[in-house]
């Protein structure tokens, strides 16, 4: 087998440190080629002197010179910026692109990957919430498959591996999150920290605020949409708390395929790089008498108002996605912030959605602007 080269957009996050374990658990088989890190110069500079991958970025400027001289014993070459993000990706050398930045801000370099016709194993679901038509499209005409790394539609992607049969439903599984079972009203003074505490997955701080509100399953279900090929109403939500099912595919004949395993993302992470093939390693276990309950109940609605802005974006369709994703994230950085109060991110979203014009067959230059300006309006709020 060939060694894969692998370029991570978003190495020092959660998704990115996770992917380089799993680099350094298969040195026969995966390469870290390009790193890439926002503002965390000190993890980025640490990681090259370990993994030694040809190059690096700062997608923050102001810190070029830090790492730049940091590596300078090295033949690691060190860019800075964000279009040098777009560049990387696209060197001969890279095999796989690993998109594992938080947000929008994945959506330019993904693009440009898979113009470069590079693999995609993508962690960054904004990017399909924001663009899914404009990415399958982009995959289609340059012949790039997709691989999910988000554990749901790892999981779909597992079932429907030798499927050649129609697809009846989708069953996307969520923990529920840290406030499964509160109402509203239980709602209205919840602190940062106790919206960073995720039952079951450590994850990075945006995500985990997403997992709050449930807007995590929200853009998962959009996310899968695309992922899929399915309609909408053919995908449904059930939660499970204990985050063993990770999601599930009913048949037309009925049956229903689910792929289990403990909660660790290193599995999706792997598959995404492995697939079609599967790896030995040595996770641990799943061992079912640990686990004497699995329960599954329906989603809470009235609690989480996220999830209906997520389905009513999806059905709507056109750029409404982009504006839900554009202020959801500067409302969740602004929560995050201590700047506004727990329910008022669903809140900021729907204003959002009734304030920004409407179009129904976005350009790319149309998603650039609907997140510009979605953001600027939300700000102006805050
Ligand atoms: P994180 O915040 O831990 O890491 C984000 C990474 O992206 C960091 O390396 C950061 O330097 C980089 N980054 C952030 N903003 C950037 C910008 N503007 N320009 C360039 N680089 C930037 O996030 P994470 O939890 O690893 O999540 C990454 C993506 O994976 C998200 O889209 C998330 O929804 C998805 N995901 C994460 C998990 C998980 O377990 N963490 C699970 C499923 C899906
Ligand atoms: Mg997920």
């Amino acid at each position: 087998m060939d060694i894969k080269n692998i370029a991570i957009l978003g190495s020092t996050g959660s998704i990115g440190t996770q992917t380089l374990e799993v680099i350094k658990a298969n040195p026969d088989k995966l390469i870290a080629e390009v790193l890439t890190s926002n503002t965390n110069a000190d993890l980025l500079i640490k990681q090259a002197k370990e993994f030694n991958p040809n190059a690096v970025v700062i997608a923050d400027e102001t810190q070029y010179n830090k790492v730049k001289e940091a590596l300078q014993d090295t033949d690691v070459k060190v860019y800075a910026g964000e279009e040098a993000l777009s560049q990387v990706v696209q060197m001969n050398t890279v095999h796989t692109v690993v998109t594992a930045i938080v947000g929008y801000a994945g959506l330019k370099p993904t693009i440009s990957a898979i113009k470069a016709k590079k693999k995609i194993a993508l962690a960054n679901k904004e990017t399909l919430v924001v663009a899914g038509e404009l990415i399958n499209q982009l995959c289609e005409e340059n012949s790039v498959p997709l691989i999910p790394i988000d554990s749901e539609h790892s999981a779909i992607f597992q079932c429907l591996v030798g499927e050649p049969n129609k697809v009846d439903k989708i069953i996307l599984t969520a923990s529920g999150g840290p406030f499964r079972g509160k109402t509203k009203d239980e709602l209205q003074n919840i602190t940062k920290a106790q919206a960073l505490k995720h039952p079951n997955w450590s994850m990075g701080a945006k995500i985990t605020i997403d997992s709050a509100t449930m807007m995590n399953k929200g853009l998962e279900v959009i996310e899968a949409k695309w992922l899929f090929g399915v309609e909408n109403n053919q995908i449904d939500i059930v939660v499970h708390p204990q985050s063993i099912v990770h999601s599930m595919v009913q048949f037309t004949d009925s049956s229903v395929k689910a792929q289990l395993g403990l909660p660790d993302m290193k599995l999706p992470i792997q598959y995404a790089l492995s697939f079609p093939d599967r790896w030995d390693n040595n996770f641990p276990r799943l061992n079912f008498a640990d686990y004497p309950n699995l329960t599954f109940e329906k989603p809470n609605f009235d609690t989480f108002q996220c999830l209906n802005i997520a389905y009513k974006a999806l059905n709507d369709g056109g750029n409404m996605p982009a504006i839900i994703n554009a202020a959801n994230e500067i409302a969740v950085d602004a929560f995050l912030h201590d700047k506004i109060k727990f329910l008022a991110i669903p809140e900021l979203i729907e204003k959002a959605t009734a304030n920004i014009s409407f179009i129904e067959n976005p350009t790319y230059n149309d998603y650039v602007n609907t997140d510009t300006e979605t953001r600027k309006f939300t700000k102006s709020l805050i």
